[in-house]
């Protein structure tokens, strides 16, 4: 007997069996198919799209275009692994203008299910005919159709029992199948969509503009709330709808953004859109929207998933913010929120490329806001996130904070009255404005100027946003690289415990002993170094009823909070932290007085200004 053993175990697996498994990535559902069918359709230049399923896809989707039509060789090539007509070389990668790129669609599906396919080309008089069946040499012959082509998938999956049972209901597959029907119809308005299942027609749109589109695909009565979104510069365009906020819903259906024509999913970009809506929305409501982004393909990347729903921007920021910008510049234009007389200001804001630092704050790779003060980003600009910055990065420099000064400074400009009567309207040139002894800014109006307290405003601004986590919750928060102990009395100890819910919702993390408090976590805003005085100040408002009698629980806790957050006066502000500054504090619901009552800016006129010169002459 030899002694000799059998070792050589690695085999290379047959096509068919390699197909199968590489199936599973681009082929998860009927829907796949759909969707890479209807984009072949689309990259073949298409602008006639038929799509019917039968059993929710399951036993038949059929699909016809009136696109390029291939060739008798392309046909058979057509269904290879890794065949594709749309790149040929390394550098195209860099710029795809087309869905597919892979080449492995069709060889994908012809490797779990029954496939036929028809294709006619403009200049031939026959056209030609591909069947194939999973581990079968495919036949291909000439046959008699029209102008460009038609594919069969038949019976998905037969032949890999283990995925078609994990096929959900055909109620299910089916939804997934025209959500996906539903996104190509909007995201090209200018090609005609017809859809049936079985027998039943479920869409037939024909070329329109985009409003049209909408409104026939998701219902005439949306019309009334489409406020159009227009932006555009050399690095982006953003074209679209978003939805009055009166016409919010509790569902977050309804929201699409499209990249060049792809759907894509995006959470930091949804939110770019909710805070562009900011106080106007009530809570847990969703605005309507439908942008469609077209950038440059060589600044994104598309290459990350088979699915390709994921998109990597090269400057995630700027493609935040434009959104932001657009469709708040939009909500102002249509007055649905208070308007600044921003809108030069905002159409110029995404150009800005400000500090790269707080690129922090976003995932660069997905796209995903992973700073939790996602706020910060409202206004586009590199938004007011000093203490933010400062406590995210554990930076100590920042931290010997002067005390806050009692504001001495006194109306020299114009009277009580005019204060009144200033209105958000008035703000005009917001871009004009100086920064004065690091404690007011002044901006010109339309009618004169604005002096600006910014300790005051931030008081303001922080007051609100603290009442809307301690209401909503999902406040960011910053983990404590040390824990800090915190000597409680008993009294302090009850209060804590009769607080700690609103505190967790602020953004606090704090372990309750017996004496003392272990403080692991406080809100983004929080400067390292003032957590112990914040929270016995929190602790202590609670039960302080003279300034603050008529105060609510969250409302104290809200001050004390912003009070000792807020930027103090005496302290050099950036350009963006101006600008972010401003943009907030007119984003409160009350701007113009902190929640004490003091006043966050003052108004002076051009024609008192003339006065009071007039009367020294
Ligand atoms: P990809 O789309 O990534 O190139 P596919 O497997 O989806 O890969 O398609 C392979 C090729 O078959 C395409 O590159 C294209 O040349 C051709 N093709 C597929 N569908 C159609 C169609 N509907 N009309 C014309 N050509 C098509
Ligand atoms: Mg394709």
């Amino acid at each position: 007997m030899s002694k000799e053993k059998i070792t050589n175990i690695i085999r290379i697996l047959p096509d068919y069996i390699a197909n199968q498994i590489a199936a599973g990535e681009v082929v998860q559902r009927p829907e796949s198919v759909v969707k890479e069918l209807v984009e072949n359709s689309l990259d073949a230049g298409a602008d006639s799209i038929a799509v019917v399923v039968k059993g929710a896809g399951k036993q038949l989707i059929h699909i016809i275009d009136n696109g390029s039509g291939m060739g008798k060789d392309d046909l058979a090539l057509s269904i290879k692994r890794h065949a594709t007509s749309k790149i040929f070389k390394q550098e195209d990668l860099e710029s795809i203008r087309s869905y597919g790129f892979r080449g492995e669609a069709l060889a994908s599906i012809a490797a779990v299910a029954g496939l036929e396919i028809r294709s006619k080309q403009d200049e031939n008089d026959v056209g030609w005919s591909l069947k194939s069946d999973p581990m079968k040499e495919a036949l291909v012959e000439p046959c008699s159709t029209d102008n460009g082509t038609q594919i069969f998938v038949k019976n998905l999956f037969y032949n890999v029992p283990a995925r078609r049972k994990f096929l959900r209901a055909n109620l299910t597959e089916f939804r997934y199948i025209s959500d996906t029907m539903i996104k190509f119809a909007l995201s090209r308005p200018n090609i005609r969509f017809t859809f049936y299942d079985n027998d039943t027609l479920i869409f037939d749109v024909k070329p329109s503009s985009l409003e049209d589109r909408i409104a026939n695909i998701l219902g005439v009565e949306i019309r009334d709330s489409l406020v159009g979104v227009n932006l555009e510069n050399e690095a982006i365009k953003i074209h679209g709808f978003t939805g009055t906020p009166n016409n919010a819903k509790r569902t977050r259906s309804n929201q699409y953004f499209f990249l060049n024509n792809r759907s894509i999913l995006s959470k930091s970009l949804s939110h770019a859109v909710y805070s562009a809506y900011d106080t106007v929305l009530e809570k847990n409501q969703y605005p309507f929207f439908l942008l469609n982004l077209e950038i440059d393909p060589e600044n994104i990347d598309i290459n990350v998933h088979p699915q390709k729903h994921e998109v990597k921007f090269d400057d995630d920021r700027f493609v935040y913010n434009s959104v932001n910008t657009a469709v708040m510049s939009a909500l102002q234009k249509g007055n649905f929120i208070p308007v600044l007389g921003l809108e030069e200001q905002a159409s110029k804001m995404p150009f800005i490329r400000t500090d790269d630092d707080y690129d922090v704050l976003v995932n660069k790779t997905t796209g995903e806001i992973i700073g939790k003060h996602q706020e910060n980003f409202q206004g586009g600009g590199s938004s007011f996130v000093s203490s933010a910055q400062t406590s995210f990065k554990r930076d100590d420099s920042d931290r010997g904070f002067a005390p806050r000064e009692k504001s001495s400074f006194k109306a020299i400009f114009g009277s009580e009255e005019e204060e009144e009567l200033f209105s958000k309207q008035k703000v005009e040139r917001y871009d004009n404005f100086i920064q004065l002894h690091g404690s007011y800014i002044m901006l010109e109006t339309e009618k004169g100027g604005m002096l600006i307290n910014q300790h005051a405003a931030h008081v303001r601004i922080l007051f609100e946003r603290a009442i809307k986590s301690m209401k909503e919750g999902g406040r960011g928060s910053q983990e404590l690289l040390y824990p800090i102990n915190i000597k409680l009395n008993v009294g302090e100890i009850v209060v804590l415990n009769e607080i700690n819910e609103e505190l967790i919702n602020l953004g606090f993390d704090i372990a309750i002993n017996d004496d003392f408090a272990q403080l692991l976590a406080v809100p983004v805003d929080i400067k390292s170094g003032m957590e112990e005085l914040l929270l016995r100040n929190m602790i202590a408002i609670v039960d302080n009823n003279s300034i603050v009698e008529n105060f609510s629980m969250k409302e104290k806790l809200a001050l004390a909070y912003s009070q000792k957050v807020a930027i103090e006066n005496n302290k050099k502000l950036s350009n963006s932290e101006i600008k972010n500054l401003v943009t907030e504090l007119f984003r409160c619901s009350q701007p113009y007085s902190t929640p004490t009552g003091k006043s966050t800016l003052i108004e002076f006129q051009l024609d008192d200004l003339k006065k009071r010169f007039n009367k020294n002459n």
